[in-house]
């Protein structure tokens, strides 16, 4: 199986190679075939990337808004109607199943452009009237923006943070992750033949010391980062010492709380959902399932039983409802959490092991796991995993869970199950989150605003909210009669 593209990166329009970047193998996860073999940028490949982002910029800031909104929106139609290659080039990137990867990337990464294609026209500054003067705004573009994306949703991220961007009115340079630096390359050609300026959005690959360049880059205006704290925390203070604008969409471990009037065989369609989708790989996972001590045994019953109907196999078989992890690297962290969950006396449910299928030996695949009886201070309760590993805990008390809940760094998402409307909106209201559901789980909507709180990020994704991340307010006095003055 081959997936490789024309060139490396892709720079004012067109596919670009320097082979004296350092090689970048892509292999798909499946088999540990290499697919593909890359170059890392390197500085002259940096410096023609945001040369060309700047030109695109300027042009594009002084088209009507209705002619960029008019390219993003051409843009999620050829999206769409290339789904299912798009699909099965993000699957080969990231392993993923091609039952997800058909209704949840590149679909997803359309409704995005669709949506900013739409409100481009909207955003519009106000008037103050201030007597006989009056003020205005503005919400002007910031510029140059740069986006380095994770791994686990290459086309998604991408667009969530091109579209945006673009709407606003700026250029985007994205680094994708080096795991996975396919799928941002057909998102480049595809603005083009939606009729983007050549450099409006130009893909750069390369290992964390290339996004670190771009960052600290003097003509950089913006960074949005989709990754963990701790290149979060990197990021955000390489980009303060030029006081760059940020969007941080880091890590999480968020609680996902089942009380005991909850509909139980909904709320476990919600926590699998939310632990074994995209092999656990999603940030906003609900991986730490307090559940009530008065349905537990029987929640833990059900979900023991459903979870071992999943159909894990090829990622490439439409039947298939679980692929491999994204790499084998990333298999031997997450084996270390499933021997720590064990080492530290949790319960083990379901799975617990790496797995080897037949004619897919050498791939990165481990089981759907559960723990229950897991205590709020074990290791698999505190530390993201990022893989396909459900903890449950257990609670009696309403107050007692929410403090528990929120007794964690991260603070990404939170759900509440319960047939109790009161509860529901009472226990939302103090939950340590930014994204949070009630009786459901993982759906993120582009008209909903996604993003964290504490050290799960700042900024939010999607909606109108972004486009306060991605524009800044002119402030401009008209006066309507002589400068008044003391001298
Ligand atoms: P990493 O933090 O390892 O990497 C994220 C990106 O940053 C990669 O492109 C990486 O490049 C790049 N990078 C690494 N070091 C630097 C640096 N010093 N300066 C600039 N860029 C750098 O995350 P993963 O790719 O492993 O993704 C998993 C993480 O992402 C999880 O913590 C997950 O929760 C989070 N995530 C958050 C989401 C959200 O919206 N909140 C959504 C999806 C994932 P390279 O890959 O080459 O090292």
């Amino acid at each position: 199986m081959r997936a490789q593209p024309e060139a490396s990166h892709f720079i004012d329009g067109a596919y670009v190679e320097d082979p004296a970047g350092a090689a970048l193998d892509v292999v798909y996860s499946a088999t540990g075939e290499t697919i593909a073999r890359l170059h890392s940028a390197t500085p002259a490949i940096i410096d023609s990337a945001v040369k060309s982002g700047r030109r695109a910029q300027r042009e594009w800031a002084a088209l009507a808004p209705v002619e960029r909104g008019r390219v993003l929106r051409r843009a999620a139609d050829i999206i769409r109607a290339r789904n299912r290659e798009l699909s099965e080039l993000e699957t080969l990137d990231t392993g993923k199943p091609i039952q997800e990867t058909l209704v949840a990337d590149a679909t997803s990464g359309a409704d995005c452009l669709e949506f900013f294609g739409g409100i481009a026209t909207t955003i519009n500054g106000e008037t103050i009237p201030l007597g006989r003067d009056w003020a205005y705004t503005r919400r002007e573009a910031l510029g140059l923006c740069v986006g380095i994306g994770a791994w686990n949703y290459p086309t998604q991220i991408a667009c969530w943070k091109a579209a945006p961007a673009l709407a606003c009115g700026n250029a985007m340079i994205f680094k994708p992750s080096e795991v996975t630096p396919l799928c941002a390359l057909k998102v480049a050609e595809i603005l083009i033949e939606a009729g983007a300026p050549k450099g409006l959005f130009n893909v750069v690959q390369g290992f964390g010391d290339v996004g670190a360049a771009l960052v600290e880059h003097p003509l950089v205006d913006k960074v949005s980062l989709t990754g963990s704290v701790p290149t979060g925390a990197k990021v955000y203070a390489a980009a303060a010492k030029g006081i760059k604008h940020v969007t941080m969409e880091l890590g999480g471990k968020s609680p996902l709380i089942v009380f005991d009037d909850a509909d139980v065989e909904n709320a476990i369609s919600g926590a699998m959902l939310g632990n074994f989708y995209s092999s656990g790989q999603i940030c906003s996972n609900g991986t730490r399932v307090f559940v009530h001590k008065a349905i537990k045994e029987r929640f833990l019953e059900r979900l023991g039983e459903r979870t071992r109907t999943i159909v894990i196999g090829d990622p490439m078989d439409e039947a298939t409802q679980m692929g491999p992890l994204v790499s084998h690297d990333h298999r031997e962290k997450v084996a270390a959490y499933l021997e720590a969950g064990t080492r530290d006396g949790a319960r083990l449910v379901v799975g617990g092991s790496t797995l080897s299928l037949p004619g897919l030996e050498t791939g990165a695949y481990v089981e759907p796991t559960i723990f229950a009886d897991v205590s709020d201070d074990m290791t698999i309760a505190r530390e993201e995993i990022f893989g396909p590993v459900m903890c449950v805990l257990d609670f009696t008390d309403e107050e007692d869970v929410v403090e528990r809940a929120n007794g964690t760094e991260f603070g990404l998402s939170a759900a509440v199950y319960t047939s109790d409307l009161e509860r529901a909106h009472r226990v939302i209201g103090k939950l340590a989150a930014g994204t949070c559901w009630i009786n459901a789980y993982n759906l993120t909507p582009v008209e909903m605003p996604f993003g964290g709180v504490k050290r799960s990020g700042v900024g939010r994704e999607n909606a109108r909210a972004a486009v306060d991340f991605y524009t800044q307010v002119k402030s401009v006095y008209v006066a309507m009669g002589p400068q008044e003055t003391p001298y």
